[in-house]
């Protein structure tokens, strides 16, 4: 089988290492000037920009019998006319949907699905009429690691972001006082059948993910199986194939569903280490038609984002942690790499997790 991919980021890298071993073959498709250098070796790069023909792509692809995606910000006219060659999974569809904030939040509604009170394409003004201060505004699409985002905490806030008109095709929402974030990060195969991994405890920093922990500790078994009916109940409305993750606020003992994200997720890359099998893998088997992977986990799993650092020197893996670096141009803020860790308990995860951030040696802005 062979298998095209949209983007050449560290996703993409991911997921072709995963399938490499089960026989199957890769290309990418990138947008102009994008960065390949995560990808490199693995297969060949085709570039694609709006307006081109895609039969063309189809052939430099090497004529793929799948076509799947590491993000959600794809072209829709991009994946809708692929569909005339091979399968597009998960379906065009279902990523627009998740490709665009206002999309996702109508899906939730209209599955009864919580989520943050919210408003779209509204000037802030009119928001804090019903919703209160302070209040989160995101663009509806190219948001990522906390971009595209104004935190309105003030009436100078709200008067400044109208003022600019940056209301435009974005949701406004109730800043939520979350005691944690949590992921469901699940698989559905092409036959409609569900696995999922264990909840995830995830740590951000300005907007971006800086850790996880998995299995998220202490929490009721009830939200655990809350969470598993939400995203079974998402993938089955959007006759989804693949991994898809459900990023979540926990406040007052409530899940919120915060994003979604069509694709394999940085909060399951624990899975690497910690996973049966991996969700780079088993998205890999879902899009192919294969049986999925279990998801069972052995002991206790951690990942460490590396952003902006110097690559480690190996030397400071011990023999429960594991180095995935994505070979992209070392630069502040980006995310480089990350480490996973495995621990026999949650204590002596913490420590070990926080005994390689110490030894990291962050690049300075130029
Ligand atoms: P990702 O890289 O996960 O795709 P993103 O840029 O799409 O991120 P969000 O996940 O919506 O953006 O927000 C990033 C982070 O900002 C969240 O993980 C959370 O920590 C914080 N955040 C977002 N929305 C809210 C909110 N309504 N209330 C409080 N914190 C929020
Ligand atoms: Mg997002
Ligand atoms: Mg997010």
């Amino acid at each position: 089988m062979h298998i095209a991919i949209v983007g050449c980021g560290q996703l993409s890298r991911m997921l072709a290492l995963a399938g490499l071993p089960l026989g199957f073959t890769f290309s990418f498709i990138a947008a102009p000037r994008e960065d390949t250098r995560c990808v490199t070796g693995l297969g060949t790069t085709a570039t694609w920009q709006p307006g081109q023909p895609v039969g063309h792509l189809y052939q430099a692809l090497g004529q793929p019998d799948c076509v799947t995606v590491e993000k959600e910000q794809v072209d829709a006219g991009l994946l809708t006319q692929l569909q005339h060659y091979c399968p597009v999974l998960p379906n065009p569809e279902a990523v627009a949907t998740c490709g665009h904030r206002w999309r996702e939040r109508q899906l939730l509604v209209r599955l009864g699905i919580p989520c943050a009170a919210h408003r779209y394409d509204t000037p802030a003004s009119q928001c804090v009429a019903s919703l209160s201060l302070p209040l989160v505004a995101k663009s509806c699409r190219d948001g990522y690691d906390g971009k595209n985002q104004w935190r309105l905490d003030t009436p100078e806030d709200v008067a400044s972001f109208d003022r600019q008109q940056l209301y435009r095709d974005c949701i406004i929402e109730q800043r939520i006082p979350f005691e944690r974030e949590l992921s469901q990060v699940s698989v559905r195969s092409r036959t409609g059948r569900i696995c999922h991994y264990p909840l995830t405890d995830n740590h951000h920093e300005n907007g971006i993910l800086v850790q996880s922990v998995a299995p998220a500790v202490d929490v009721p078994a009830t939200i655990a199986s809350q969470a598993q009916d939400m995203i079974s109940r998402i993938m089955e409305a959007l006759d989804y194939v693949g991994v898809m993750a459900m990023e979540c606020f926990l406040v007052s003992g409530e899940l919120l569903v915060n994003e979604l994200a069509p694709r394999v997720h940085n909060s399951g890359h624990w899975t690497q280490s910690g996973s049966a099998t991996s969700q780079f893998e088993n998205h890999v088997r879902a899009i192919a038609g294969l049986e999925l992977g279990g998801t069972d986990m052995h002991g206790v799993c951690g990942m460490l984002n590396l952003i902006g650092t110097q690559r480690p020197p190996v030397d400071l893996l011990s023999a429960s942690t594991t180095l995935h670096w994505y070979g992209k141009t070392v630069r502040p803020a980006r995310k480089l790499g990350h480490v996973n860790f495995r621990a026999r308990s949650h204590p002596e995860l913490v420590q070990e997790i926080g005994r390689f951030q110490q030894s990291c040696t962050r690049v300075q802005p130029a």
